[in-house]
C-alpha cells in the first residue's frame, strides 16, 4: 500500500507525496460533488500515513452540517494547487 511513489495509485505515503513535490491533494465528496483542495503538509499526519487513509478522514464541511458523513473520493495529486484553497 504504501510502497512506490507516484499519483494516487498505488498510494504513496503522505510524507512521500510531499517529498516528491505533489504537496495538494484535490478530492471530491461523494455525496455532493463539491470539489476540495487539500494541502497536505498543513494536515496533522503520521509520516507513515497513506494518502489513500485520507479518504475515510476528509469529511466533506457541506454535508457535515446536514449531519452527514461521507467519504472523500480522491482525484489527484498536484504540485500547486488545482482550485486554490477555498472550497
Ligand atoms: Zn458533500
Amino acid at each position: 500500500m504504501c510502497s512506490d511513489g507516484g499519483p494516487v495509485d498505488p498510494s504513496p505515503s503522505i510524507d512521500q507525496a510531499i517529498n516528491s513535490g505533489y504537496g495538494w491533494l484535490e478530492i471530491r465528496c461523494s455525496r455532493c460533488k463539491t470539489p476540495r483542495a487539500v494541502d497536505l503538509a498543513a494536515l496533522p499526519h503520521a509520516a507513515t500515513t497513506c494518502v489513500h487513509d485520507l479518504a475515510g478522514r476528509l469529511r466533506c464541511m457541506k454535508c457535515g452540517k446536514v449531519g452527514k458523513r461521507p467519504a472523500a473520493e480522491l482525484l489527484q495529486l498536484w504540485q500547486r494547487s488545482p482550485i486554490g484553497d477555498r472550497a
